[in-house]
């Protein structure tokens, strides 16, 4: 079963002057593969290998680096990994190769036991979600790191946090995105705010909230 260690909380807050103060979510996941989520901005790679090593992982152990989306700031130090295979939205590399199949847009992809990646196109085209099986409290639970599908918790009562952050012609289907993940996941580890529980009242409003 697999471990979920959330190395940093994501986080976004706008400042005085309209710019963004933020930084994504950072998690490492350790279970038959050791797999690095979201790598945050290019000034972040001491600290992120400094916390690597308080729970025993090298980078260069690492399986599988993979980013939500392409943003700058869950891609920044993809290079600190370079035994691993990238997975970048739906693109999937190591070296100079791209891999061609499995396709994760049209299915979801199995990582190891226990964790496996698929497509939520929304915030940008090829958004993807990284699904977990874990124990919780002796529960078996699912958690989804879902990049910036979930901006963070506040976003399902104040919709207008995802919809002014996301690509404005794919709002549609990331409302079905949203709803297709809250539906299956017991805890969801947003883009740039803490892991959040999710309830029965989360899951009604975010279905609510499906655009026609
Ligand atoms: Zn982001």
């Amino acid at each position: 079963m697999c471990e979920i260690v959330v190395l940093f909380d994501g986080f976004s807050r706008r400042l005085d002057n309209g710019d963004m103060h933020a930084n994504c979510s950072c998690v490492l996941i350790k279970g038959p593969k050791l797999i690095v989520v979201d790598t945050m901005t290019a000034w972040d790679s001491k600290r992120l290998t400094e916390a690597l090593t308080r729970h025993n992982v090298k980078p260069e152990d690492v399986d599988y680096v993979v980013c939500t989306h392409s943003h700058s700031d869950h891609i920044g130090n993809n290079n600190l990994f370079l035994n691993a295979t990238h997975i970048v939205g739906l693109t999937v590399q190591r070296n100079d190769v791209f891999y061609e199949k499995p396709q994760i847009s049209n299915e979801d992809y199995e990582l190891c036991q226990g964790v496996k990646i698929t497509a939520t196109p929304g915030h940008t085209a090829d958004d993807i979600t990284i699904l977990v099986d874990t124990i919780k409290d002796k529960e078996p639970k699912v958690i989804a790191i879902t990049g910036d599908l979930f901006e963070k918790q506040e976003d399902i009562s104040q919709p207008t946090i995802w919809k002014s952050l996301g690509t404005p012609e794919l709002l549609k289907i990331q409302s079905i995105s949203r709803s297709r993940i809250i539906n299956l996941a017991d805890f969801i580890i947003p883009g740039h705010g803490p892991m959040f529980h999710v309830t029965q009242s989360m899951r009604d409003i975010v279905n609510s909230q499906i655009i026609e």
